[in-house]
């Protein structure tokens, strides 16, 4: 455990994704909302200087120890992809520009994932600035997810840490079905999850059985009682578990107004949510990487810049 805290921001140009006119739009997602994000530091005088490391892509290699080969051979096919980022008039496109433009940057964040798990053993605190595809599982991948960020950097901490207890603090308004299968029965790997039920993936309980935690919240709720539920639920978790890392999935999608998401959390809250958090791990010595996930509004930017300028001011 780092002795003094410097948090660390992982974050390459090339996490950017856009896809060319005529495909569609890629979700509700906004492929830019690192750039934008680091843009409203700027424009707030918040300095990273220093403190930015540039991501290397994940390797075949780490992502076949979460993933079956033959789901990574299949992600040749356009139909596949599309199929996963639900869009379908991307079948259309070719192989290579979707490689390029889709696949590479969700690669490179993972790789970025990896490094912020690396990151926080040494510094306290480290925040990949995209990643978080909760919804990927071994063989399969579903909800704009390729590839389990989580999972792979989980994997390689492992073998790198011999490390014996993770907890995934998943507070994506979606349940993080991905990851949850994947760790089921896997004692060493357990998941705090707050998700609204009433949204995709409803009906995952298989996933659901993966769930140590599990917090599932009607639609609707606003930021006060969001916060309250963290707050009489999730000390007591870290406590009980004693995790030697917190990997947060911290989704903006609770946001209120976010089109997918159906809660009514406002910005403080939301801001308040990723603050206690980042203190439950920080104030029990627990290192925490924390990676963005999901968040579909033209607010999800500068959700993620205050948490950002939070964690900043942690030095
Ligand atoms: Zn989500």
């Amino acid at each position: 455990m780092a002795a003094q805290l410097s948090p660390v921001f992982i974050y390459s140009e090339r996490y950017t994704f856009v896809l060319p006119p005529g495909y569609g739009n890629v979700h509700l997602f906004d492929g830019e909302k690192f750039q934008r994000a680091l843009a409203v530091l700027e424009e707030r005088g918040v300095s990273l200087q220093g403190r930015v490391i540039e991501p290397v892509e994940v390797t075949r290699e780490q992502l076949e120890l979460v993933h079956e080969s033959g789901y990574l051979d299949s992600l040749t096919s356009p139909a596949v992809i599309a199929n996963i980022l639900e869009v379908e008039a991307l079948a259309q496109a070719p192989f290579e520009t979707l490689d390029e433009l889709a696949l590479t940057p969700m690669r490179l964040a993972s790789g970025g994932t990896i490094q912020a798990v690396r990151a926080a053993f040494d510094s306290g605190v480290a925040v990949n600035l995209s990643g978080g595809y909760h919804h990927a599982k071994r063989s399969k991948g579903e909800g704009f997810c390729v590839y389990s960020d989580i999972a792979v950097a989980i994997e390689v901490a492992r073998e790198e840490r011999r490390l014996e207890r993770v907890m995934v603090v998943d507070l994506d308004v979606h349940q993080g079905n991905g990851v949850e299968a994947i760790y089921q029965g896997d004692p060493g790997v357990e998941v705090f999850d707050m998700y609204n039920f009433q949204i995709y993936p409803m009906g995952d309980a298989d996933a659901r059985g993966g769930i140590r935690w599990d917090h599932p919240l009607p639609g609707g709720i606003d930021g006060p009682e969001y916060v309250e539920r963290l707050r009489a639920h999730l000390p007591a978790a870290v406590e009980e578990f004693q995790p030697e890392l917190i990997f947060y999935n911290a989704g903006t999608d609770i946001f209120a107004g976010d089109p997918l998401g159906d809660l009514q959390v406002d910005e403080a809250h939301v801001l308040e949510r990723d603050r206690f958090v980042i203190e439950a791990a920080v104030s029990r010595g627990i290192p925490v990487a924390m990676v963005p996930s999901g968040g579909y509004t033209d607010d999800s930017h500068r959700l993620l810049a205050n948490a950002l300028e939070h964690i900043a001011g942690l030095a």
